[in-house]
This record gives structure tokens, C-alpha cells and sequence, in this order.
């Protein structure tokens, strides 16, 4: 072997200093042990519809040696008629979170690359509320660019307009906004009326993350079509049972949806959940009474916990934020763990005394509150 080919010690050197220092994101637990009670990352209790189940079926065959619709086409047509737009309205993504990161690298300047003072920050920068959806930071930070975080208020809601206007602390004129509506991690929805008042003074992209949005919320897809810097993304993931699949979309104004269309892979959105997505839209009802049990667990549960001393948030989503009794939030998340019960818990400031607990089965629902009052009686450690 050649001397130089020894020569570099340090394997890591060759990654870009920022990638090295990257904290990457922290998805929520896939655990291999089974009889575990999976209620940690807003996945659906229910399986998708018999017939989404045979159409991915029925596909699973000699044609996987074949490249998929490179713009899934029909999806995007039946999922323009759903919304009454164009299929030029309508990107599809390898679950919405391929899409966020898309519009970062489109719609944000790298502040590294940045030749001074010609350009000015707000071209930058990522701007969104805490607490939301934790990806945002990365998907920044991968790009290189600023973010500016502003704290939703003590109840999870959006600071009043005027306040907003008045601390400059929001930017209105910021390259990228993610709005998670309803939020994420809290549950809470905000009207449309609120999110319009917001997106009309909007100078740069502004994305509405609907992902949770089925579950009872008020949509906001009408302001996508009326305002060309809003973007609405919803995926297949949690309310149509298809986080497997990884399958989600924007839609927005058919010059950005053309923008991330340049950026994106030719075959970004495989074949079969291109399929299952769209027999899942021709059996919308199947889906519909799901949301309607999950809605009334929720409900349910939330009462039965406030009954044990939890204090639980109202919730528009497939989960519920609480605040747990008796012991830090922390160690419930250990001491449910000790029974079989898989919850989430962020070490955030302003979600630190909560748990997150997805909205599984009754029958689950039933187990955690058991195991919760197990927990309360002292009758079990971790
Ligand atoms: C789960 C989730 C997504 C990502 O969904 P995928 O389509 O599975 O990538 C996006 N935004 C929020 C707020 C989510 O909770």
C-alpha cells in the first residue's frame, strides 16, 4: 500500500465542521421488547383500511423492479380535488418531514455562506414557537441558518398580534416560519381567523404543519390558496395510519410547489405508499371513525387522569400533554417505563413538568390509568 493512502488519522476531518458539531434530531423510542405499550410517538392505534391493506398487497409484486410515478401524479390529482385545487397546488414528500427540510434549503439563505452586510439576516432565518415541533432547530441547523425562537405564552397559545408587533422579538419579514397548528407537544389548536391574522403580515414562506389536524382541529388549508407565502403540510402519518410508508404533502402556490419540485430526488415518494396513499383517500369514511374513538378516548381519558390529580391540557391532536402528582415528570416517564408504558417527556422548560401520552386504544387507555394508580398507591417502584 502507498504511503498516502495511511495519511488520514482522523476520519472525521473530512466532515464539514458544521455536520461534526450537528446535533441531529431524537426520534422517540422504537422499542424492540415486545408487550410493550407503545403511547410515545403519535403513531395511530388503529391499522390502515382492509383496503388500503390490499391495494399495498395486490402491488407487491415483479413491478417493484420498476420506478415509481415520479410525481405521483394520480395522488397528487385526487388529493387536489379533496382540496379543491390544482395537482400544481400539491407536492408530495417522503413524509412531510422531507418536505420541511426542502423548503429550508429553497426558501433559506445559509448564514455561513453569507458575504456581509449586503444581505440581511431575516433572508437567514428559520423562525418558529416554543415549545413545538422539535425538528425545526435541526432542520436549521443543518443548513446553516439563524433561527429565532419566540415563546408561545404560559397557556401554549400564540401571543395577542399586537404584542408580537410591539416586542420585535417575531420577524415578520423572516425567510421561513414553521407554525405547528394545532402545537405540538401541547395539543393546543389556534382558529384560522388567528393564524390569518398572522400569515397576512408575512413578508417571507410561512408553513402551517397541519400534521395533527384531523383530530378536531380547525384547518387553515383555505389560507394555502389565498396568500402565496403560506404553505399547509399534512401528512399520512398519524391521522390515515401510514407512518410506515412515509408519505406526506404541501400545498401552497403552484411557483414555490415548483421551487422544491427542482430540489427534490426524481423518485422521492416510493411506489407503494404512492399506492396506499391513494386507496386510503377513497376510504375516508374507514378514517373518519377512527378519529371519532380516538377523539372520544381522548376526552374520556384526559377526565379519568384528571380525576387520579393530573391536571390535563385540552387537546385538538392524538395526544395529550398532563401534568403529572406526587412525583417529578421525569420519573413517572421511568416509573410508567417499570410497568410497560412507553410516554414521552421533553426536558424543555416550558414542557419539563409534563408528560406526553398519544391516544392509543381504550383498552390501552385502561392500562395506563391501572398503572398510573398503582404508581400513586406506592404500591410499585421503578
Ligand atoms: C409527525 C410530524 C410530522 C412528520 O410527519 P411525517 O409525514 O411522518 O414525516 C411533521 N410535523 C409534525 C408537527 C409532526 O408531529
Amino acid at each position: 500500500m502507498k504511503k498516502s493512502s495511511s495519511a488520514i488519522r482522523n476520519p472525521q476531518s473530512l466532515v464539514r465542521p458544521l455536520v461534526r458539531h450537528l446535533d441531529g434530531y431524537v426520534p422517540g423510542e422504537q422499542p424492540k421488547i415486545k408487550g410493550l405499550i407503545k403511547l410515545n410517538t403519535n403513531e395511530n392505534p388503529y391499522p390502515p383500511s382492509p383496503k388500503v391493506l390490499s391495494a399495498v398487497k395486490a402491488a407487491t409484486d415483479g413491478r417493484l423492479r420498476l420506478y415509481p410515478n415520479p410525481t405521483a401524479q394520480l395522488l397528487r390529482e385526487k388529493l387536489a380535488k379533496l382540496h379543491g385545487c390544482q395537482p400544481e397546488n400539491i407536492l408530495i414528500g417522503n413524509g412531510s418531514d422531507e418536505l420541511l427540510a426542502l423548503a429550508t434549503r429553497a426558501f433559506v439563505e445559509s448564514a455561513e455562506l453569507k458575504t456581509g452586510a449586503a444581505q440581511k439576516d431575516s433572508a437567514a432565518t428559520v423562525q418558529f414557537f416554543s415549545p413545538s415541533y422539535s425538528l425545526y432547530p435541526v432542520l436549521a441547523a443543518i443548513h446553516g441558518a439563524r433561527t429565532n425562537v419566540v415563546a408561545l405564552d404560559k397557556d401554549f397559545g400564540i401571543p395577542p398580534l399586537a404584542v408580537l408587533k410591539k416586542s420585535k422579538a417575531w420577524d415578520f419579514c423572516a425567510a421561513l416560519t414553521f407554525v405547528t397548528t394545532p402545537n405540538a407537544p401541547s395539543g393546543r389548536g389556534y382558529s384560522t381567523a388567528e393564524l390569518e391574522g398572522l400569515c397576512r403580515l408575512h413578508k417571507g414562506v410561512i408553513i402551517l404543519d397541519e400534521a395533527y389536524v384531523d383530530f378536531g382541529g380547525e384547518n387553515a388549508m383555505e389560507l394555502a390558496l389565498k396568500y402565496p407565502q403560506v404553505i399547509v403540510a399534512r401528512t399520512f402519518s398519524k391521522a390515515y395510519s401510514l407512518c410506515f410508508q412515509r408519505v406526506g404533502y404541501f400545498v401552497g402556490h403552484p411557483a414555490l410547489m415548483a421551487a422544491l419540485d427542482k430540489i427534490r430526488d426524481s423518485y422521492n415518494v416510493n411506489g407503494l405508499g404512492q399506492i396506499a396513499a391513494l386507496a386510503t383517500l377513497d376510504d375516508l369514511k374507514y378514517y373518519r371513525a377512527n378519529f371519532k374513538k380516538i377523539i372520544a378516548t381522548r376526552e374520556q381519558l384526559s377526565r379519568e387522569l384528571e380525576a387520579l390529580g393530573f391536571i390535563a391540557l385540552p387537546s385538538k391532536t392524538n395526544f395529550i400533554l398532563v401534568r403529572p402528582p406526587c412525583f417529578p415528570a421525569k420519573d413517572w416517564l421511568e416509573k410508567l417505563r417499570a410497568q410497560k408504558i412507553l410516554v414521552r417527556w421533553f426536558k424543555y422548560p416550558s414542557v419539563r413538568d409534563f408528560l406526553r401520552i398519544t391516544i392509543g386504544t381504550d383498552a390501552e387507555a385502561d392500562a395506563l390509568l391501572r398503572a398510573s394508580k398503582r404508581i400513586l398507591s406506592g404500591s410499585v417502584g421503578t
